[in-house]
């Protein structure tokens, strides 16, 4: 097994539970290989949403972006593959929509930097911290055989 097999955070936002993607983002996930580990819907207080987005605290779009995140139920994922925390970034594309690949997520399913449906951690120290805001140790499942499959070779 390689030494790059990472686990990473996905939300499908608000805004994808309300438009009923969040199959879609799954799915894309899953074709892409990687493993769901762990999934929990649920909705954010504040507090919560304060600090999953903590470096964005004191920018102009702060109070809206937790106003949104907390304004209805949400899709958390734990995602598990090689080099994942990258490879999700593709996948969802860049955060404002109009630049986002074609054929990711936001390129495909968004409009505006506001209701870009998905996040994914940016890095391994922001997927650590992001994890811990959103799982505990015993949501976690064991899947080294299912993602094995995937990335052998
Ligand atoms: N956001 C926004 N306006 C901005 C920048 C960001 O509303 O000018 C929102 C957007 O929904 C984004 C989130 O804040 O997904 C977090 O911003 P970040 O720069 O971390 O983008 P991401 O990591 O989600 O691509
Ligand atoms: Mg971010």
């Amino acid at each position: 097994m390689s030494m790059a097999v990472e686990t990473t955070l996905i939300l499908c936002k608000p805004d994808a539970v309300s438009r009923g993607l969040v199959g879609e983002i799954v799915s894309r996930l899953e074709r892409r290989g990687y493993v769901i580990v762990a999934m929990h819907m649920m909705q954010l207080d504040g507090e919560r949403a304060r600090r999953h987005y903590q470096e964005h605290d004191g920018k102009p779009f702060f109070a809206d972006l937790v106003s949104f995140i907390t304004s209805g139920p949400l899709v958390a994922l734990a995602v598990e593959g090689e080099g994942t925390i990258e490879g999700c970034r593709q996948l969802i594309g860049a955060t404002d929509p109009l630049r986002a690949a074609p054929g990711s997520v936001r390129a495909d399913f968004a409009q505006t930097i506001g209701r870009n449906l998905v996040h994914a951690s940016d890095s391994p120290a922001s997927a650590k911290r992001e994890l811990e805001i959103f799982f505990k140790d015993s949501d976690y499942m064991s899947r080294r055989h299912d993602l094995e499959r995937w990335i052998k070779g």
